[in-house]
């Protein structure tokens, strides 16, 4: 395995790293910081960022987006989190679903929606499947159980859905201008049987935005309530067959993949700034007359820190590979276990080393442990996402 960069992946990992260091890091602190959470999200970040291609990216260069490959997406990931995880997010949440229509729309649908969103830089994506009582359920469907899923109903009139119920904790929920969502379509069989995917723009008439969730984490990062009362969606903003959503063939879909790879290297890019952080006061406080890196024990949770770090890197750049390679494998799911359990434990090691001056939040260690607690809950939650560890014992 060679992991060494072409000139074009080096060329997107020093775009996105000077976009950190000269236009993420000197707004993420005050932006973290803002008490209203609808208040949070900066356009103007956005734009700049869009118009290096950030937001572009995936999308393929016939189709007029960068065609970047899972190791460029990895290397612009861990570049854009270390100045702020929750911006990179916010560019990369666009990566998942862009890719999507490319992969699983219709010619037609491609015209209506791939070009507008190409050109607008404030446009961006969101997915909704998350209800009040469907979280990790639709991550990794109880088998046969007829109450288990998503409620959101979508029923056939004419030539259109007419949908009624709410999505809850939605990405971009309240920013988006276009949705990848799942409906209920049989409420007569398991929703594994019953659900199909749909196309939403947000001026749907019918649909109308809830509220701004208020995250101790991820703060710049939009999460929003969808709510639809009678929303008409044409038949043609359908994607795939009725009832088919959740059918995908060897139960481990590309996009979840993708999805993984995105939020682990998302993560690397925590642990990197943390392991910053953390050398940085060691080389610079003292204690008891002594600066920090002459103690053993700080000497070794800075060890510890960087080995963890390292280690997620390898596996991050691994995957990345294999994906690029089209090696389907047990580590596209993997990696965001390991990912989790490392950008917290680095995270809470760099807090540890701060001590009573990481508190504060000027320094902005407390929002890497409070940014590193919201991988609990992503793309279903630690206890699912073992669960598809486990699968490596059949
Ligand atoms: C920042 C962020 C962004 C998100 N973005 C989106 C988005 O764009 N679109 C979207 O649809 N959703 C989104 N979500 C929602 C996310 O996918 C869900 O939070 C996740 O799937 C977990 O679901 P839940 O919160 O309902 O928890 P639940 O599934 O209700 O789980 C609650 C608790 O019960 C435990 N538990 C659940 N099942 C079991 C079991 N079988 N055995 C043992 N313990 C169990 C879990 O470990 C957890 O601790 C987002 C969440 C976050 C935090």
């Amino acid at each position: 395995m060679d992991f060494s960069l072409n000139e074009e992946q080096l060329e997107w990992q020093m775009k996105a790293r000077k976009f950190a260091e000269e236009e993420i890091k000197p707004i993420s602190l005050a932006r973290d910081q803002i008490a209203n959470p609808a208040d949070t999200i900066d356009w103007e970040l956005i734009k700049k960022g869009s118009k290096i291609g950030f937001r572009t990216a995936v999308v393929s260069k016939e189709q007029g987006g960068h065609g970047i490959d899972y190791v460029t997406q990895a290397l612009i990931m861990a570049e854009l989190a270390r100045g702020d995880s929750a911006m990179s997010k916010t560019f990369s949440q666009c990566w998942k679903w862009s890719h999507l229509i490319a992969a699983a729309c219709t010619d037609e649908q491609r015209k209506r929606f791939l070009k507008p969103f190409l050109d607008d830089d404030t446009f961006v994506l969101g997915s909704g499947q998350t209800e009040a009582n469907s979280g990790s359920d639709n991550r990794m469907p109880p088998v046969g159980d007829l109450k288990a899923g998503p409620r959101l109903r979508a029923e056939l009139d004419g030539d259109f859905w007419v949908l009624n119920g709410e999505k809850q904790f939605i990405a971009n929920g309240n920013i988006a201008k276009l949705f990848f969502l799942t409906v209920r379509t049989d409420f007569s069989v398991p929703f594994t049987d019953g659900t199909t995917s749909l196309l939403v723009p947000w001026d749907t008439p019918g649909f109308r935005r809830g509220k701004c969730y208020n995250k101790s984490g991820w703060r710049f990062y939009q999460n929003g309530e969808m709510i639809f009362e009678n929303a008409r969606v044409p038949v043609s903003n359908q994607i795939g067959e009725t009832n088919m959503a959740l059918h995908k063939g060897d139960g481990d879909s590309s996009g979840d993949m993708f999805g993984d790879l995105e939020l682990a290297a998302n993560a690397l890019g925590i642990c990197d700034s943390a392991c910053e952080k953390a050398i940085s006061l060691a080389r610079n406080h003292s204690s008891e007359g002594e600066l920090l890196k002459e103690q053993q024990l700080v000497r070794l949770k800075i060890g510890r820190m960087s080995m963890l770090t390292e280690a997620l890197r390898s596996y991050v750049m691994r995957v990345a590979w294999e994906h690029d390679q089209k090696i389907h494998s047990t580590n596209a799911g993997l990696v965001m276990n390991l990912s989790t359990d490392t950008v917290q434990e680095v995270t809470e090691l760099c807090m540890d080393i701060y001590d009573n001056v990481g508190g504060p939040m000027d320094r902005g260690v407390d929002k890497l442990v409070r940014d590193s607690f919201i991988w609990s809950h992503l793309a279903g939650d630690s206890v699912q996402r073992l669960k598809v560890a486990g699968r490596i014992i059949k």
